[in-house]
């Protein structure tokens, strides 16, 4: 059976951390989209044409992955697109409260989609898109945090400001 994960987030920007996820489900399953969420709730840097953009660009290496912005529904958009995973990414305990709700909730809302989570490699569990954008802002160094095309997309953004 061809099995399709969609691994959502709002990729503010995509780190080490989201690659090493995107990576390790590559290898699991047959088709992984990476759905960029628009996310009204915060205000992103980056809009999300950029966001899709820079998530394309290092996701290159990955045959089996395809990129997509969403705006709607998770859920809605998971069946749209054919997915019965929704994959989602646990860093440190704090992760666990925010996921475990979500995980519940879109289960109420469709219960054939199955949430499955992956934990990262040691040295990327630390790695939050807010961190790295509040160091980006002050100038600091976060290319062992992120691929060279975020970096730079970082350094113009805030270069501007
Ligand atoms: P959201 O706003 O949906 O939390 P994020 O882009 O912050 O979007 O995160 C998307 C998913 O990736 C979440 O499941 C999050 O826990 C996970 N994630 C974020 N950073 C990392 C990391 N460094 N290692 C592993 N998973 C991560």
């Amino acid at each position: 059976m061809q099995q399709i994960a969609i691994y959502p987030g709002t990729f503010d920007p995509i780190t080490n951390g989201h690659l090493d996820i995107i990576s390790r489900a590559s290898k699991l399953y047959n088709k992984v989209i990476v759905a960029v969420a628009v996310n009204r709730g915060k205000t992103p840097l980056f809009s999300l044409e950029e966001r899709v953009a820079l998530v394309s660009s290092v996701v290159t290496g990955y045959p089996n992955v395809s990129v997509i912005g969403f705006d709607n529904l998770l859920v809605d958009c998971a069946k749209q697109h054919g997915a019965t995973v929704i994959l989602r990414g646990l860093r440190a305990v704090s992760d666990f409260e925010y996921e475990f709700q979500l995980a519940g909730m879109n289960r109420r809302l469709a219960p054939e989609l199955e949430t499955m989570f992956l934990t990262p490699a040691e040295q990327y569990e630390f790695i939050s898109s807010t961190m790295i954008r509040e160091i980006a802002q002050l100038k600091g160094d976060v290319s062992c945090f992120v691929p060279p095309a975020v970096q730079q997309c970082l350094i113009n953004k805030f270069s501007r400001s």
